[in-house]
Protein backbone atom coordinates (compact mmCIF):
# COMPACT_ATOMS: atom_id res chain seq x y z
CA UNK A 1 0.00 0.00 0.00
CA UNK A 2 1.44 3.80 -0.69
CA UNK A 3 0.21 6.81 1.29
CA UNK A 4 0.25 10.28 -0.83
CA UNK A 5 0.75 12.74 1.79
CA UNK A 6 -1.65 16.27 0.76
CA UNK A 7 1.15 18.87 -0.80
CA UNK A 8 0.51 20.76 2.27
CA UNK A 9 1.31 18.43 5.06
CA UNK A 10 3.57 20.02 7.98
CA UNK A 11 5.87 17.82 9.61
CA UNK A 12 4.13 17.19 12.41
CA UNK A 13 1.44 15.66 10.26
CA UNK A 14 4.04 13.20 8.39
CA UNK A 15 5.73 12.16 11.86
CA UNK A 16 2.09 11.39 12.89
CA UNK A 17 1.30 9.37 9.78
CA UNK A 18 4.72 7.02 10.26
CA UNK A 19 3.67 6.56 14.27
CA UNK A 20 0.07 5.56 13.13
CA UNK A 21 1.41 3.17 10.38
CA UNK A 22 3.56 2.04 12.71
CA UNK A 23 1.21 1.35 15.89
CA UNK A 24 -1.26 -0.08 13.29
CA UNK A 25 1.66 -2.61 13.03
CA UNK A 26 3.16 -1.97 9.72
CA UNK A 27 6.49 -1.02 8.78
CA UNK A 28 6.29 2.89 7.18
CA UNK A 29 9.41 3.76 4.54
CA UNK A 30 9.40 7.48 3.92
CA UNK A 31 10.53 9.31 0.52
CA UNK A 32 10.58 12.52 -0.13
CA UNK A 33 10.11 14.24 -3.75
CA UNK A 34 10.28 18.39 -4.20
CA UNK A 35 6.26 18.77 -4.16
CA UNK A 36 5.14 15.47 -2.45
CA UNK A 37 6.41 12.89 0.25
CA UNK A 38 4.65 9.12 -0.22
CA UNK A 39 4.98 6.61 2.74
CA UNK A 40 5.05 2.76 1.45
CA UNK A 41 3.93 0.75 3.87
CA UNK A 42 5.15 -2.43 4.43
CA UNK A 43 2.81 -5.42 5.88
CA UNK A 44 0.12 -7.53 4.93
CA UNK A 45 -1.75 -6.41 2.01
CA UNK A 46 -5.48 -7.35 3.70
CA UNK A 47 -4.86 -5.81 6.74
CA UNK A 48 -3.34 -3.00 5.53
CA UNK A 49 -6.58 -2.76 2.94
CA UNK A 50 -8.60 -2.36 6.60
CA UNK A 51 -6.92 0.20 8.26
CA UNK A 52 -8.37 3.66 7.92
CA UNK A 53 -5.69 4.91 6.60
CA UNK A 54 -7.15 7.47 4.47
CA UNK A 55 -8.67 9.26 7.99
CA UNK A 56 -5.49 9.93 9.33
CA UNK A 57 -4.80 13.54 8.62
CA UNK A 58 -1.98 14.82 5.73
CA UNK A 59 -3.59 11.57 3.93
CA UNK A 60 -4.45 12.56 0.98
CA UNK A 61 -4.48 8.87 -0.97
CA UNK A 62 -4.10 5.30 -0.55
CA UNK A 63 -2.95 3.38 -3.24
CA UNK A 64 -3.08 -0.69 -3.19
CA UNK A 65 -0.40 -2.31 -4.56
CA UNK A 66 -2.20 -5.33 -5.25
CA UNK A 67 -5.64 -6.14 -6.11
CA UNK A 68 -7.62 -7.41 -3.39
CA UNK A 69 -8.54 -10.81 -5.53
CA UNK A 70 -5.58 -12.45 -4.40
CA UNK A 71 -6.76 -15.82 -5.67
CA UNK A 72 -8.44 -14.89 -8.57
CA UNK A 73 -5.69 -12.73 -10.00
CA UNK A 74 -3.14 -13.81 -12.73
CA UNK A 75 -0.42 -12.98 -10.70
CA UNK A 76 -1.60 -15.56 -8.32
CA UNK A 77 -1.39 -18.08 -11.04
CA UNK A 78 0.25 -16.93 -14.26
CA UNK A 79 -0.97 -19.32 -16.41
CA UNK A 80 -4.75 -20.25 -17.58
CA UNK A 81 -7.09 -22.47 -15.01
CA UNK A 82 -8.92 -25.32 -16.82
CA UNK A 83 -12.03 -25.88 -15.40
CA UNK A 84 -13.48 -29.15 -15.40
CA UNK A 85 -17.20 -29.63 -15.97
CA UNK A 86 -18.10 -33.67 -15.82
CA UNK A 87 -15.27 -33.58 -18.47
CA UNK A 88 -16.07 -31.03 -20.71
CA UNK A 89 -12.93 -28.59 -20.39
CA UNK A 90 -13.29 -24.98 -20.17
CA UNK A 91 -10.07 -22.51 -20.18
CA UNK A 92 -6.66 -22.64 -21.39
CA UNK A 93 -7.27 -23.41 -25.48
CA UNK A 94 -10.76 -25.55 -24.67
CA UNK A 95 -14.07 -23.75 -25.22
CA UNK A 96 -17.43 -24.03 -23.15
CA UNK A 97 -20.65 -24.33 -25.91
CA UNK A 98 -23.53 -23.90 -23.88
CA UNK A 99 -26.82 -23.82 -25.16
CA UNK A 100 -30.51 -24.68 -24.52
CA UNK A 101 -33.82 -22.95 -23.19
CA UNK A 102 -33.71 -20.31 -21.01
CA UNK A 103 -36.36 -22.18 -18.31
CA UNK A 104 -36.78 -25.65 -18.41
CA UNK A 105 -40.02 -27.28 -20.20
CA UNK A 106 -41.19 -30.21 -20.61
CA UNK A 107 -39.16 -33.13 -21.27
CA UNK A 108 -40.41 -34.05 -24.53
CA UNK A 109 -39.41 -30.31 -25.62
CA UNK A 110 -35.92 -30.25 -23.84
CA UNK A 111 -35.45 -34.21 -25.20
CA UNK A 112 -35.82 -32.53 -28.56
CA UNK A 113 -34.02 -29.22 -27.61
CA UNK A 114 -30.63 -31.03 -26.29
CA UNK A 115 -30.34 -33.37 -28.92
CA UNK A 116 -30.59 -30.43 -31.66
CA UNK A 117 -27.93 -28.44 -29.79
CA UNK A 118 -25.68 -31.90 -29.22
CA UNK A 119 -26.13 -32.29 -32.82
CA UNK A 120 -24.60 -28.92 -33.68
CA UNK A 121 -21.49 -29.43 -31.32
CA UNK A 122 -22.71 -27.72 -27.82
CA UNK A 123 -20.96 -29.41 -24.90
CA UNK A 124 -23.12 -28.60 -22.19
CA UNK A 125 -26.83 -28.05 -21.89
CA UNK A 126 -28.43 -25.03 -20.17
CA UNK A 127 -32.01 -24.64 -18.28
CA UNK A 128 -33.18 -22.93 -15.54
CA UNK A 129 -35.46 -24.81 -13.55
CA UNK A 130 -35.44 -21.61 -10.71
CA UNK A 131 -36.18 -18.33 -12.22
CA UNK A 132 -34.92 -15.05 -10.45
CA UNK A 133 -37.92 -13.08 -12.30
CA UNK A 134 -38.26 -9.21 -12.56
CA UNK A 135 -42.47 -10.27 -11.89
CA UNK A 136 -42.60 -12.01 -8.69
CA UNK A 137 -46.12 -13.11 -11.15
CA UNK A 138 -43.63 -14.13 -13.94
CA UNK A 139 -43.01 -18.17 -14.14
CA UNK A 140 -40.68 -18.97 -11.55
CA UNK A 141 -39.53 -22.49 -12.49
CA UNK A 142 -40.57 -26.07 -12.26
CA UNK A 143 -38.18 -26.49 -9.36
CA UNK A 144 -36.67 -30.17 -8.56
CA UNK A 145 -39.06 -31.38 -11.07
CA UNK A 146 -37.08 -29.39 -13.64
CA UNK A 147 -33.60 -30.77 -12.02
CA UNK A 148 -34.66 -33.73 -13.21
CA UNK A 149 -35.71 -33.30 -16.59
CA UNK A 150 -32.86 -31.35 -17.44
CA UNK A 151 -29.99 -33.88 -16.39
CA UNK A 152 -32.27 -36.72 -18.16
CA UNK A 153 -32.41 -34.80 -21.29
CA UNK A 154 -28.17 -33.70 -21.20
CA UNK A 155 -27.19 -37.00 -20.11
CA UNK A 156 -29.11 -38.40 -22.65
CA UNK A 157 -27.22 -36.90 -25.32
CA UNK A 158 -23.99 -36.80 -23.54
CA UNK A 159 -24.10 -33.53 -22.22
CA UNK A 160 -23.18 -32.09 -18.77
CA UNK A 161 -25.76 -29.51 -17.76
CA UNK A 162 -25.77 -26.53 -15.73
CA UNK A 163 -28.42 -24.88 -14.07
CA UNK A 164 -29.08 -21.73 -11.76
CA UNK A 165 -28.82 -21.74 -8.24
CA UNK A 166 -30.88 -18.68 -6.66
CA UNK A 167 -31.47 -20.04 -2.50
CA UNK A 168 -28.47 -20.90 -0.53
CA UNK A 169 -30.90 -23.57 0.84
CA UNK A 170 -30.94 -25.44 -2.66
CA UNK A 171 -27.44 -25.36 -3.17
CA UNK A 172 -26.70 -28.99 -1.93
CA UNK A 173 -29.50 -30.10 -4.22
CA UNK A 174 -28.84 -28.22 -7.30
CA UNK A 175 -25.66 -29.63 -6.93
CA UNK A 176 -26.90 -33.27 -6.73
CA UNK A 177 -28.61 -32.75 -9.93
CA UNK A 178 -26.44 -30.56 -12.02
CA UNK A 179 -22.98 -30.55 -13.46
CA UNK A 180 -22.01 -26.88 -13.02
CA UNK A 181 -24.34 -24.35 -10.84
CA UNK A 182 -24.75 -21.02 -12.20
CA UNK A 183 -25.06 -18.08 -10.26
CA UNK A 184 -26.59 -15.36 -12.01
CA UNK A 185 -26.81 -11.09 -12.35
CA UNK A 186 -29.18 -10.64 -10.17
CA UNK A 187 -27.09 -12.88 -7.96
CA UNK A 188 -23.74 -12.07 -8.59
CA UNK A 189 -23.31 -9.84 -5.24
CA UNK A 190 -25.27 -12.84 -3.36
CA UNK A 191 -22.72 -13.88 -0.77
CA UNK A 192 -23.88 -16.31 0.84
CA UNK A 193 -24.52 -17.82 -1.94
CA UNK A 194 -21.54 -17.74 -3.28
CA UNK A 195 -19.90 -19.12 -0.15
CA UNK A 196 -22.30 -22.07 -0.07
CA UNK A 197 -21.44 -22.59 -3.50
CA UNK A 198 -17.84 -22.62 -2.75
CA UNK A 199 -18.06 -25.22 -0.19
CA UNK A 200 -19.50 -27.75 -3.03
CA UNK A 201 -17.34 -29.78 -5.30
CA UNK A 202 -19.25 -28.56 -8.40
CA UNK A 203 -17.57 -25.79 -11.10
CA UNK A 204 -19.29 -22.55 -10.87
CA UNK A 205 -20.74 -20.76 -13.78
CA UNK A 206 -20.64 -16.48 -12.07
CA UNK A 207 -22.45 -14.19 -14.06
CA UNK A 208 -21.55 -10.68 -14.30
CA UNK A 209 -24.62 -8.31 -12.25
CA UNK A 210 -26.02 -6.01 -14.51
CA UNK A 211 -24.17 -2.86 -12.97
CA UNK A 212 -21.24 -4.73 -11.58
CA UNK A 213 -17.40 -3.83 -12.46
CA UNK A 214 -15.16 -5.79 -13.71
CA UNK A 215 -13.05 -6.12 -10.12
CA UNK A 216 -16.86 -6.16 -8.17
CA UNK A 217 -16.97 -9.74 -10.68
CA UNK A 218 -13.13 -10.56 -9.71
CA UNK A 219 -14.37 -10.16 -5.89
CA UNK A 220 -17.39 -12.48 -5.94
CA UNK A 221 -15.42 -14.68 -7.70
CA UNK A 222 -12.90 -14.73 -4.72
CA UNK A 223 -16.15 -15.93 -2.52
CA UNK A 224 -16.22 -18.69 -4.49
CA UNK A 225 -12.60 -19.28 -4.28
CA UNK A 226 -11.55 -18.88 -1.47
CA UNK A 227 -14.15 -21.58 0.01
CA UNK A 228 -11.51 -23.84 -1.50
CA UNK A 229 -13.69 -24.49 -4.65
CA UNK A 230 -10.81 -23.66 -7.37
CA UNK A 231 -13.42 -24.47 -10.21
CA UNK A 232 -14.86 -20.90 -11.32
CA UNK A 233 -16.17 -19.83 -15.02
CA UNK A 234 -16.87 -16.47 -15.30
CA UNK A 235 -19.64 -14.99 -17.69
CA UNK A 236 -20.18 -11.40 -19.37
CA UNK A 237 -23.70 -11.22 -19.92
CA UNK A 238 -24.34 -7.26 -20.57
CA UNK A 239 -24.66 -4.52 -18.33
CA UNK A 240 -27.12 -1.89 -17.73
CA UNK A 241 -26.50 0.96 -20.36
CA UNK A 242 -28.04 4.41 -21.11
CA UNK A 243 -29.68 2.75 -24.59
CA UNK A 244 -32.49 0.17 -24.90
CA UNK A 245 -31.91 -0.34 -28.52
CA UNK A 246 -30.46 -3.43 -26.83
CA UNK A 247 -31.54 -5.25 -23.86
CA UNK A 248 -27.96 -5.02 -22.21
CA UNK A 249 -24.91 -3.26 -23.10
CA UNK A 250 -22.48 -6.28 -24.39
CA UNK A 251 -18.99 -5.15 -23.07
CA UNK A 252 -16.43 -6.82 -24.89
CA UNK A 253 -13.65 -5.05 -23.57
CA UNK A 254 -14.66 -6.41 -20.24
CA UNK A 255 -13.52 -10.15 -21.38
CA UNK A 256 -10.40 -8.81 -23.26
CA UNK A 257 -9.65 -7.27 -19.72
CA UNK A 258 -10.23 -10.03 -17.41
CA UNK A 259 -7.82 -12.57 -19.43
CA UNK A 260 -5.24 -10.09 -18.68
CA UNK A 261 -6.29 -9.86 -14.88
CA UNK A 262 -7.38 -12.84 -13.82
CA UNK A 263 -6.41 -16.96 -15.08
CA UNK A 264 -10.18 -17.92 -14.58
CA UNK A 265 -12.21 -18.70 -17.99
CA UNK A 266 -14.61 -16.02 -19.18
CA UNK A 267 -17.23 -17.00 -21.37
CA UNK A 268 -19.74 -14.70 -23.27
CA UNK A 269 -23.53 -14.70 -23.49
CA UNK A 270 -24.62 -12.74 -26.50
CA UNK A 271 -28.75 -13.77 -25.73
CA UNK A 272 -29.15 -11.84 -22.71
CA UNK A 273 -26.31 -9.31 -23.48
CA UNK A 274 -28.55 -8.46 -26.50
CA UNK A 275 -31.95 -9.72 -26.29
CA UNK A 276 -32.12 -10.18 -30.10
CA UNK A 277 -31.28 -13.23 -32.07
CA UNK A 278 -30.06 -10.84 -35.02
CA UNK A 279 -27.36 -9.90 -33.32
CA UNK A 280 -26.55 -12.86 -31.41
CA UNK A 281 -24.21 -14.65 -33.85
CA UNK A 282 -22.39 -11.21 -34.64
CA UNK A 283 -21.68 -10.90 -31.27
CA UNK A 284 -21.17 -14.63 -30.20
CA UNK A 285 -18.23 -14.15 -32.27
CA UNK A 286 -16.94 -10.47 -31.61
CA UNK A 287 -16.72 -12.93 -27.87
CA UNK A 288 -14.64 -15.24 -29.03
CA UNK A 289 -12.23 -13.16 -31.15
CA UNK A 290 -12.08 -10.80 -27.72
CA UNK A 291 -10.54 -14.04 -25.91
CA UNK A 292 -13.62 -15.29 -24.58
CA UNK A 293 -13.47 -19.19 -23.30
CA UNK A 294 -16.70 -20.58 -24.78
CA UNK A 295 -20.21 -19.50 -25.80
CA UNK A 296 -23.70 -19.35 -23.83
CA UNK A 297 -26.63 -19.03 -25.76
CA UNK A 298 -30.39 -19.43 -25.56
CA UNK A 299 -31.62 -21.88 -27.50
CA UNK A 300 -35.53 -23.02 -28.23
CA UNK A 301 -37.28 -25.31 -30.62
CA UNK A 302 -40.16 -22.85 -30.57
CA UNK A 303 -39.70 -19.46 -29.27
CA UNK A 304 -43.22 -17.89 -29.73
CA UNK A 305 -44.24 -20.16 -27.31
CA UNK A 306 -40.90 -20.79 -24.65
CA UNK A 307 -42.08 -19.77 -21.19
CA UNK A 308 -38.82 -17.03 -20.56
CA UNK A 309 -36.56 -14.89 -22.92
CA UNK A 310 -38.27 -16.57 -26.18
CA UNK A 311 -38.04 -13.18 -27.81
CA UNK A 312 -34.30 -13.64 -27.72
CA UNK A 313 -33.78 -17.43 -28.17
CA UNK A 314 -32.11 -18.82 -31.26
CA UNK A 315 -33.55 -21.43 -33.34
CA UNK A 316 -31.83 -24.78 -33.61
CA UNK A 317 -31.06 -24.10 -37.41
CA UNK A 318 -29.83 -20.79 -36.37
CA UNK A 319 -28.07 -22.10 -33.62
CA UNK A 320 -26.56 -24.88 -35.89
CA UNK A 321 -25.72 -22.42 -38.53
CA UNK A 322 -23.89 -20.07 -35.61
CA UNK A 323 -21.48 -23.28 -34.52
CA UNK A 324 -20.06 -23.88 -37.67
CA UNK A 325 -19.07 -20.40 -38.01
CA UNK A 326 -17.33 -20.56 -33.92
CA UNK A 327 -15.82 -23.74 -35.22
CA UNK A 328 -14.04 -21.69 -37.60
CA UNK A 329 -12.85 -19.28 -35.48
CA UNK A 330 -12.25 -21.70 -32.86
CA UNK A 331 -9.63 -23.50 -35.19
CA UNK A 332 -8.54 -19.75 -36.13
CA UNK A 333 -7.38 -19.17 -32.63
CA UNK A 334 -5.70 -22.59 -32.17
CA UNK A 335 -8.38 -23.71 -29.79
CA UNK A 336 -10.93 -26.68 -29.58
CA UNK A 337 -14.96 -27.51 -28.49
CA UNK A 338 -13.59 -29.42 -25.53
CA UNK A 339 -15.76 -33.24 -25.94
CA UNK A 340 -16.04 -35.99 -23.36
CA UNK A 341 -13.27 -38.00 -25.51
CA UNK A 342 -10.35 -35.90 -27.13
CA UNK A 343 -9.65 -37.15 -30.54
CA UNK A 344 -6.42 -36.82 -31.39
CA UNK A 345 -5.64 -36.43 -34.84
CA UNK A 346 -2.68 -37.64 -36.26
C1 LIG B 1 -30.32 -17.01 -17.50
O1 LIG B 1 -29.20 -17.50 -17.78
O2 LIG B 1 -31.39 -17.44 -17.95
C2 LIG B 1 -30.35 -15.78 -16.69
C3 LIG B 1 -31.40 -15.46 -15.95
O3 LIG B 1 -29.23 -15.06 -16.83
P1 LIG B 1 -28.77 -13.68 -16.14
O4 LIG B 1 -28.55 -14.01 -14.70
O5 LIG B 1 -27.50 -13.36 -16.86
O6 LIG B 1 -29.87 -12.68 -16.37
MN1 LIG C 1 -32.79 -16.29 -19.90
Amino acid sequence: MILILRGDATEEQIAHVVKRVQEMGFQAHLSRGTHRTIVGIIGDEDQTREAPLRAIPGVADVIPVLPPYKLASRDAHPRDSIVDVSGIKIGGGYLAMIAGPCSVEEPERMDRIAEAVAASGANIFRGGAFKPRTSPYAFQGLGEEGLRILREAGHKHGMPVVTEVIDPRHVEMVAEYSDMLQIGARNMQNFVLLTEAGKTHRPVLLKRGMSATVADLLMSAEYVLSQGNSQVVLCERGVKGFDNATRNLYDVAAVALVKRLSHLPIIVDPSHATGRPDLIPACALAGLAVGADGVHIEVHDCPEVAKSDGPQALLPVQYDALMVKMKAMAKLFDKQVSTHVEVSIG
